[in-house]
């Protein structure tokens, strides 16, 4: 049993949160001040349901983004290498016992080609994702396949330059493994942090084990892995309930380790091939309260990244950008070998963004947000705390603005279509001239670079 997750002080605090107007207005007061927000405060935002308090719950949290992202957006795409199981999770159509899905596990000659396939359409950052089995290789077979997806390059010289892993909990030891392959950020969702709820739809396998689970990040981070990544599958339990437990998740690991989280997801249930309760989540989340749960989060850990996957549709994706998501992915396929061939009876959930690339870029860059597909902290070191030394103090922006204007003129100059060009040109045009002298200075000489042919220029 960890003490990461308080059951009785999150019900405490959910129960006595001040509905008042003034307390709220005092809340959003504080989280304009972007220091983050305590577990009474997060409680009392959770609560909103006045819709003139919501819009100002939106405005604050644009606020927030604005002042610490501005409209850089983090562009990845997920990489499914196997869809093979040993678990049962009944919202997961990889689960053991599910015979309504075809199973696959790549090659490595086809961990390649589909790493191809995301290279030439111009991604530079892959989220790798496996379900809890690697029968023939043991895992070595996760961190062999890290070495193929980083060994590919296109004609324009172009590669995966951070891969970002979502597997199954580790040993301190497989960490280190880990680490030794230069990933960028270790992901794991608890799913749900409600223990009750969480035994109910973990039915078998080694993930069953809640504890083993809610202490994969003190595992990796003692590996010497600190950029980790955090989400709860929202569908399970109140989502209420949720956000005030990760936060707790939250605290203690900025209490533990000196740094919370890199990046924290929001996954929302999704139907799945072979899962009667995808059909019908039982503690569903709707989009109203979607959104808020995204505002809430951006306001009470600023410097955290929020990640929004092609789970959801262009539509609500599009409203959580103003509401402080950092990352997307896109063009994304949740079944193993999907981008050189897309068996939907492989995949994982449904998706509701079926658009390529090169589509979202324009439709991201039309609405005035610079696509990023820089991997620049990670291979300078700074991760962990040294990022948030330099974020805090709003730094790290410095780096990004220019590093987010070349990466994205490679993807232009490489493999935008001449109409996303055009429109991404615009954008970019913008974007360096609203920045201070120093940093457009800086920005213009490293995108001129890129325009001269030269690669993967950061600072
Ligand atoms: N198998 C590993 C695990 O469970 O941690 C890693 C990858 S798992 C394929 C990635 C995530 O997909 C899970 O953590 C879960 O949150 C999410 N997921 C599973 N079923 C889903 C569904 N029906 N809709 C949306 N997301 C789902
Ligand atoms: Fe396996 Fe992960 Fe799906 Fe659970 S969520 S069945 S562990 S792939």
């Amino acid at each position: 049993m960890t003490a990461i997750i308080d059951d009785k002080k999150i019900l405490q605090e959910l129960e006595n949160a001040s509905k008042d107007q003034a307390k709220v207005k005092e809340v959003l007061a504080k989280g304009r001040e972007l220091k983050g927000l305590s577990l009474s405060e997060v409680a009392v935002l959770s609560n909103i349901n006045d819709p003139d308090l919501v819009q100002e719950l939106f405005e604050t949290a644009n606020h927030v983004k604005e002042e610490i992202y501005g409209n850089r957006l983090v562009i990845f795409a997920p990489l499914y290498i196997s869809n093979l199981c040993s678990n049962e999770c009944s919202y997961c159509a990889f689960r053991a016992g599910n015979q309504a899905i075809n199973r696959r596990v790549l090659t490595q000659e086809e961990i390649a080609e589909e790493t191809r396939i995301l290279v030439e359409s111009g991604h530079k950052r892959v989220l790798m994702v496996a379900g809890e089995a690697y029968p023939k290789q043991g895992f070595d077979y996760v961190l062999d396949s890290i070495d193929t997806i980083y060994s590919v390059q296109d004609e324009h010289g172009g590669s995966i330059r951070r891969i970002n892993v979502n597997v199954a909990p580790l040993t301190v030891d497989e960490f280190k493994q880990l680490k030794d392959k230069k990933i960028g950020t270790y992901q794991i969702f608890q799913e749900t942090y409600h223990r009750e709820v969480y035994s109910k739809v973990h039915l078998r396998g080694k993930k069953a084990d809640f504890d083993w689970r809610v202490t994969a990040i003190d595992r990796a981070m003692e590996a010497g892995i600190d950029d980790c990544g955090v989400g709860v599958l929202f569908g399970l339990a109140e989502w209420k309930y949720e956000i005030l437990a990760l936060m707790q998740h939250i605290y203690y690991l900025e209490d533990k380790f000196g740094v919370g989280p890199h990046t924290i997801s929001v996954p929302r249930m999704e139907f799945a091939t072979g899962s009667d309760i995808s059909e019908h989540p039982p503690a569903e989340v709707s989009d109203e309260d979607f959104l808020k749960i995204v505002a809430i989060l951006r306001i009470a850990v600023p410097y955290t990244g929020i990640i929004m996957s092609t789970r959801e549709g262009p539509q609500l994706r599009g409203r959580t950008l103003d509401l402080g998501v950092s990352q997307i992915s896109a063009g994304s396929r949740t079944n193993p070998g999907g981008y050189a061939v897309d068996h939907e009876d492989m995949s994982q959930f449904s998706l509701g963004d079926h658009r390529s690339l090169d589509e979202v870029i324009r439709d991201i860059a039309q609405k005035g947000y610079i696509p990023s597909f820089c991997t620049g902290c990670y291979r300078l070191g700074r991760t962990g705390e040294d990022f948030m030394d330099l974020a805090k103090p709003g730094l790290i922006k410095q780096h990004c603005g220019p590093n987010a204007a070349s990466s994205f003129m490679e993807f232009l100059r490489d493999y935008a279509s001449p109409e996303t060009k055009k429109v991404g040109m615009e954008a970019m045009e913008k974007f360096i001239s609203e920045m201070s002298l120093k940093d457009a200075d800086t920005s213009r000489k490293m995108v001129d670079k890129v325009m001269h042919g030269k690669n993967d220029i950061y600072i």
